[in-house]
C-alpha cells in the first residue's frame, strides 16, 4: 500500500479528479499520512474542505471508501458533486426504499462503486452481520466524517457512531481517517478513544477564515439595513439568522415586499416544506432565507456570500459555525452580526434553567463571552482566534474594526456631563435613561423632576450614537461600572471621580466611518458584466437539465476566472479552477462557444497565460493583509520611542495595558520595532522555552499555565509570533 506518491502526482490527481489547482490547509500532508497507510485524526473548520481528504485517497486506492455521515441531505449532496466529476458514488440512508438499497449494495459488491457513504442507523446494528457486510466489501479506507457525534462530548453525540469501533478492531490494516470541526480538545481525545485508534496522527487547521469579513453593527432598524445591503448585492445569495420563529416570517415578509426573493425557514415548518424551501435556495431560487439556527446542518452551498445575524446568537461557537456557512468556495463574503444590548438582556432572561445553577452559570458566560466580543475594542477576527485558542496578531484587515481608520478626540466634558447625569439622577438608570436626559427627551418616560435638573438636555449636540460609544469606552476603560442586575445601571468609581474633578481626561477613540467594503466587486480581477450573466445562464441551463443545484456543475469562481481569462480552447479550459478533465469534457464545449464568440465581439484574445495559480489559503494560517495603522496606534508608538514602557503609556492615555500592547504588537508584526523592546530577551527566552515545553504552537493557555502570572497573554501572542517566524 506504501508505494510513495510524490506530491506532483497528487496535485494532478487533485486537478484530474476535481479541477482544484491547490490544497488547502492540511489536505496534502493528511492525503499522504492515509495513503502511507496510517490513521488520521483531521480538525478542520466548516468550509475548509474535509471531504477532499477521503474523497482523493479513494481515487487513488484500490477497490471502495466506505465513508460514515450523519447527515442525509448533505450526503445527497456530496454523492451528487462527485457524480458530477464523473466518480461512482452511492449512499445507503432510510430515506431511500428497500429496492434502492438493495441495488446499491449488490453494485459495491460488484466493484462498481468508488466510494459508498452511509448513514449511521443503516449500520446492521448486530455487529458480526456488519462485519460480514464490510468484509464482502473489502475496502481500502474508512472515513467517518462529523467524528464528534461519536463523544458524549461533543454537541451532537449519536450512539450508532459508538459502533464503529469495530471498523479499526477488525480491520486492522486499513486505514480510518475522522474529520471534524469540532475544536474541543475533550472531545478530539474521546475520538481517537472511541474509534479505537490510539496511532491516529493528528492535524489541526487554522480556525480562520481569511475570507470572510466580520462586521458588527448597532441594531437599529435593522431590517432596513439588511434590505439595502441585499439589493446592493443582487447577483448574491445568503442566509439571515433570526432568534425566533415569528422574527424570521417577519422579515422575510418584509424583504419580499421589496421584492427579495426572500423565504423564512424553522422548525415549526413540516418536514417537506422544509426540504423545499432548502433545495429551492439551493438552487438558487430563492435568494435569501431567513431562519432560525434549525437551517444550515444540512447545507453544503458553497457560494452563501453573506450571513447575517439579525439577532444577537447565543454563544460564540454558534455564531463562528453559523458565520462559517458564509463563503466555502474561498471567495470573499461577508459576516454581519446587529448588536443591542436589548438582544443580550433578552438572552440572558432565556439563559436561566429552573432548578439547574450549573446549566445556568454555562449559558451565562457565554452570554458573557459573545457581549464582550460585540462590545471590546479590537479586531474581531484576533477575538474570535484566541477564543478558539489560536494566536492571532491584533489586526487582520477584513473587519470592521481593522477596516476603519481611528481618530480620537478629547472627550473630558462630555464624559463630566456624562458622570454628573449619572449622580444626579442617583445611580440608578441604565445607558439609554441616562441618554435621554442629556439629550433632552420630552418622552414621558423621563420622570418629571429629572425634567427639572441642571444636566437634563445639555448634551443635545451630541449625537445619540456618539453617547453611547462614550459610554461603553468609560465601561471598557474601567471609568464607569454597571451593574450586573436587570437594571445595568450605570455607577461611578474611583475612576469617574477623578475624570468628574477634572484630574484626569477621557479620550474618545471613534472610528471614521466604516467603509462597507464590497465583496465580489473588489476582486482584482476585472471581467465583463454581460459575458458573466451569459456564462451564469449557461450553467443554470446545465443544472436544470441534469436536476442539480448550479454549483454542483461549477462553482463560482470558475466562472469568474472563465470570465476574466476568456479561455478559447479545451486545454486552456483545463487551467481554469473547477475544471477537472471530466467536466471539460462533459461541459467545456457549452462555454467555449461563449466564450469564443464573446472574444470574437471584442476583439479580444485568450489572457489564460496571465494566470498564476492562487496560492489559496493553503500552507501558512493566517496571512493578515497589510492594515494601516490609524493614529491611536501612532500615538502609542511615538510614545514609545519618546522611552515610555507599556505601563506608562496605558496610565498616560487612560487605556487598558492590552490595548497598548495591541498597538505595539502591530508594529513589531510591520517590523517598525523589535520583539525585544517589547519583551526583554530574557523574558523571551523563558516564553519560547516554555512554548516549546507545551509541545504545541496553537494554544496561548498551556504556555500561560506553564509561566504563571507573571507574564501576560499579549506578551505571550508576542512571543508566539515571533517563534513561528523562525525566531528561537
Ligand atoms: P467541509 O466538509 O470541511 O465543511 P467541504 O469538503 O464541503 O468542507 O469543502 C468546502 C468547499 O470547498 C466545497 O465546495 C469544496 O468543493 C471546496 N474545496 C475543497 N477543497 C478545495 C481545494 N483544494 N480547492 C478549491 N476548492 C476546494
Ligand atoms: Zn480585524
Amino acid at each position: 500500500m506504501s508505494t510513495t506518491i510524490t506530491t506532483d502526482t497528487l496535485h494532478k490527481a487533485l486537478k484530474h479528479f476535481f479541477g482544484y489547482d491547490n490544497f488547502r490547509l492540511n489536505q496534502l500532508p493528511v492525503i499522504e499520512t492515509i495513503l502511507a497507510g496510517n490513521d488520521v485524526m483531521g480538525i478542520m473548520p466548516t468550509g475548509g474542505g474535509k471531504s477532499i481528504c477521503y474523497q482523493l485517497p479513494a481515487m487513488l486506492l484500490p477497490g471502495i471508501t466506505i465513508v460514515v455521515s450523519p447527515l442525509i441531505a448533505l450526503m445527497k449532496d456530496q454523492v451528487d458533486s462527485l457524480i458530477a466529476n464523473g466518480i461512482h458514488a452511492a449512499f445507503l440512508n432510510s430515506s431511500q426504499l428497500a429496492e434502492t438499497q438493495r441495488n446499491v449494495i449488490t453494485q459495491a459488491r460488484n466493484g462498481q462503486i468508488k466510494l459508498l457513504y452511509i448513514a449511521p442507523e443503516r449500520i446492521p446494528s448486530n455487529s458480526s452481520s456488519f462485519i460480514d457486510f464490510l468484509r464482502d466489501l473489502n475496502p481500502s479506507l474508512f472515513a467517518v466524517d462529523e467524528a464528534h457525534c461519536i463523544s458524549s462530548w461533543g454537541h451532537d453525540f449519536r450512539p450508532e457512531y459508538l459502533k464503529l469501533a469495530i471498523l479499526k478492531q477488525n480491520f486492522p490494516n486499513t486505514p480510518v481517517i475522522a474529520l471534524t470541526a469540532s475544536a474541543d480538545k475533550l472531545t478530539q481525545d474521546d475520538i481517537v478513544k472511541k474509534l479505537d485508534v490510539p496511532r491516529a496522527k493528528v492535524f489541526i487547521s487554522s480556525f480562520n477564515r481569511p475570507n470572510i469579513s466580520y462586521y458588527i453593527r448597532p441594531k437599529q432598524n435593522a431590517v432596513g439595513k439588511i434590505a439595502e445591503y441585499i439589493l446592493k448585492h443582487k447577483d448574491q445569495c445568503g442566509i439571515i439568522y433570526a432568534l425566533s420563529r415569528a422574527s424570521t416570517e417577519e422579515i422575510a415578509g418584509k424583504l419580499h415586499a421589496l421584492g427579495i426573493k426572500a423565504a423564512y425557514y424553522h422548525a415549526g415548518l413540516d418536514a417537506a416544506e422544509r426540504s423545499r424551501v432548502q433545495e429551492d435556495f439551493q438552487k438558487d431560487t430563492y435568494q435569501v432565507i431567513v431562519a432560525t439556527i434549525a437551517f444550515g446542518m444540512g447545507i453544503d452551498k458553497s457560494n452563501v456570500r453573506y450571513v447575517i445575524h439579525h439577532d444577537v446568537p447565543k454563544n460564540i461557537e454558534g455564531y463562528y459555525q453559523e458565520t462559517g456557512r458564509a463563503g466555502r468556495d474561498g471567495l470573499k463574503s461577508d459576516a454581519i452580526l446587529y448588536y443591542s444590548r436589548g438582544d443580550i438582556m433578552k438572552l440572558k432572561s432565556f439563559a436561566v434553567v429552573e432548578g439547574n445553577p450549573a446549566q445556568t452559570a454555562i449559558s451565562m458566560n457565554k452570554l458573557k463571552q459573545i457581549e464582550q466580543f460585540c462590545e471590546s475594542d479590537t479586531c474581531r477576527r484576533q477575538y474570535l482566534m484566541q477564543y478558539f485558542g489560536e494566536p492571532f496578531p491584533a489586526y487582520c484587515g477584513s473587519c470592521d474594526y481593522c477596516m476603519s481608520s481611528l481618530e480620537e478626540r478629547d472627550a473630558t466634558v462630555d464624559a463630566q456631563k456624562l458622570l454628573s447625569a449619572i449622580v444626579r439622577t442617583g445611580e440608578r438608570y441604565g445607558t439609554g435613561y441616562i441618554i435621554d436626559i442629556l439629550r433632552g427627551s420630552a418622552s414621558e418616560k423621563i420622570q418629571p423632576a429629572h425634567k427639572e435638573l441642571k444636566t437634563y438636555g445639555i448634551g443635545r449636540d451630541v449625537k445619540r450614537d456618539e453617547w453611547e460609544l462614550l459610554v461603553k469606552q468609560m465601561l471598557n476603560n474601567g471609568c464607569l461600572e454597571r451593574t450586573e442586575d436587570q437594571y445595568s445601571a450605570l455607577q461611578l468609581n474611583h475612576k469617574s471621580h477623578e475624570i468628574l474633578k477634572g484630574h484626569s481626561n477621557f479620550m474618545l477613540v471613534m472610528h471614521k466611518g466604516v467603509k462597507e467594503k464590497i465583496m465580489a466587486e473588489e476582486e482584482e480581477l476585472a471581467y465583463d458584466e454581460q459575458l458573466m450573466k451569459d456564462l451564469r445562464g449557461v450553467r443554470y441551463e446545465l443544472a436544470d437539465r441534469e436536476h442539480v443545484p448550479a454549483y454542483n456543475i461549477l462553482p463560482d469562481n470558475s466562472l469568474v476566472e472563465m470570465a476574466t481569462y476568456l479561455p478559447q480552447t479545451f486545454d486552456e479550459l483545463k487551467q481554469i479552477s473547477g475544471f477537472g478533465d471530466y467536466k471539460v469534457s462533459k461541459y467545456g464545449a457549452f462555454f467555449i462557444k461563449i466564450l469564443q464568440q464573446f472574444a470574437k465581439d471584442n476583439n479580444m484574445v485568450s489572457k489564460v497565460h496571465l494566470k498564476v495559480p492562487k496560492a489559496r489559503a493553503s500552507k501558512k494560517p493566517a496571512e493578515p493583509k497589510q492594515a494601516s495603522a490609524g493614529n491611536t496606534q501612532l500615538a502609542s508608538l511615538s510614545l514609545f520611542r519618546d522611552g515610555m514602557t507599556m505601563q506608562e503609556i496605558a496610565d498616560y492615555r487612560r487605556l487598558s495595558l492590552a490595548t497598548i500592547e495591541n498597538h505595539l504588537s502591530f508594529f513589531v508584526n510591520e517590523g517598525t520595532i523589535e520583539i525585544t523592546q517589547l519583551v526583554p530577551q530574557r523574558r523571551l527566552d523563558k516564553i519560547v522555552e516554555a512554548i516549546k515545553q507545551s509541545g504545541q504552537m496553537v494554544a496561548l493557555k498551556p504556555v500561560k499555565e506553564i509561566l504563571g502570572d507573571d507574564y501576560s497573554y499579549s506578551e505571550i501572542r508576542l512571543a508566539f509570533e515571533f517563534y513561528r517566524k523562525g525566531g528561537k
